[in-house]
């Protein structure tokens, strides 16, 4: 009778270590899989990230202008828009020859 006792508790005990192995792998496969598909992998070259803000994007969802690439054509717009504005409010340099030492 004592016999049948302990093969009980070895074979739970066996059960469970089993499954917490199992449950240990399966969390470790997880986290290789989310390792891969980091999205700022630059081998990948499938996200690239808007200039204008800073959000994610796949690369055939994103629009592209010359270097930078943007979510929309709107956000496209307000960039160069903003580079517009500094280049014409950006005076030329004449009168401020002050000495700066
Ligand atoms: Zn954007």
């Amino acid at each position: 009778m004592n016999l049948l006792i302990i093969r009980l508790i070895i074979f739970a005990v066996l059960f469970f270590a089993g499954l917490k192995l199992y449950g240990m792998y399966r969390q470790w496969k997880l986290d290789q899989e989310t390792l891969d598909h980091q999205p700022d992998r630059s081998d990948g070259g499938q996200m690239v990230r808007c200039k204008w803000c800073d959000v994610h994007v796949p690369e055939d969802e994103a629009l592209r202008d010359q270097q930078h690439w943007f979510c929309s054509g709107a956000h496209r717009d307000r960039f160069l828009q903003e580079q517009r504005d500094l280049n014409t409010s950006t005076p030329p340099d004449d009168t401020s020859h002050d000495d700066k030492h």
